[in-house]
């Protein structure tokens, strides 16, 4: 049976005199539940703070990007050895958000990734189709795409070393998630896709929901046999609510 985790996508929330409350709580939380695993996925320059709070507890930390280049002359960028320097387990690449507004490609998502890796890091690679493309009956097309990427990049024996997350684009911030059956027929298809390429690594594939989990609709979505948990947005910056998709989590 595969590991479910819960992580929190804090995107460009947050402030230095409130993360304590944010971090300890959910660490408290934590705490208390064995059987599935916890992470949250700050700004930049919450990392240290992060580090900090939660480093002794049940509960990871990561980052929200990572630059493809291991070092050099990137102004703005963060690269995975500087995550390393900070504790970080996880980091995400392709969110949709900076596919967007960031212009990142599929290879530059899977060089991400790989970067990442190499590290030492966890990548939770995003991949998810827009409201177009799923109108135009091409969601399936779109993931593999983004997928197939990350498989050539990395090779299919090195998928085990990440985590995948489904994130429809329209159900991100939208308070409109997939449905159970939505999401059940792509996770099942992108573990295919691994699982023909190699049936072991596509078996034991993590592969995590994203885009509106909340309290009410995280047992339906968990219990799918296809989700090993959440990546989440909104409800992870609120304690209550994180934790209780964690409850969901571990009840599944
Ligand atoms: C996300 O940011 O990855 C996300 C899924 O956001 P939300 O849960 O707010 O839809």
């Amino acid at each position: 049976m595969r590991n479910k985790l819960i992580a929190g996508n804090w995107k460009m929330h947050g402030s230095l005199a409130g993360n304590p409350a944010l971090l300890q709580s959910v660490a408290a939380g934590a705490a208390t539940q064995s059987n599935v695993s916890f992470a949250v996925l700050v700004p930049f320059p919450y990392l240290a703070q992060a580090q900090a709070l939660l480093t002794g507890t049940s509960c990871a930390w990561g980052a929200q990007d990572v630059s493809e280049e291991a070092g050099g002359a990137f102004t703005g960028e963060v690269s995975a050895a500087m995550l390393r320097d900070f504790g970080c387990r996880y980091v995400v690449a392709g969110h949709s958000e900076r596919r967007a507004r960031h212009g990142e490609s599929d290879r530059r998502v899977a060089a991400k990734a790989l970067a990442a890796l190499e590290a030492g890091l966890t990548p939770i690679v995003c991949v998810g189709e827009t409201l177009d493309e799923r109108e135009a009956g091409q969601t399936l097309a779109v993931v593999y795409r983004q997928l197939d990427a990350v498989m050539e990049s990395l090779g299919v024996r090195r998928l085990p070393a990440i985590v995948l997350a489904y994130e429809p684009v329209w159900a991100i911030g939208t308070g409109r998630s997939a449905t159970p059956a939505q999401a059940q027929e792509v996770h099942a298809a992108l573990r295919q896709r691994v699982s023909n390429a190699d049936w072991v690594v596509g078996s034991g594939l993590q592969i995590l929901y994203g885009g509106s989990v909340k309290p009410s609709n995280a047992l339906e979505l968990m219990r799918l046999p296809d989700v090993d948990g959440a990546l989440v947005g909104g409800a992870s910056l609120a304690a209550d609510d994180f934790l209780d998709i964690g409850r969901a989590a571990a009840l599944a």
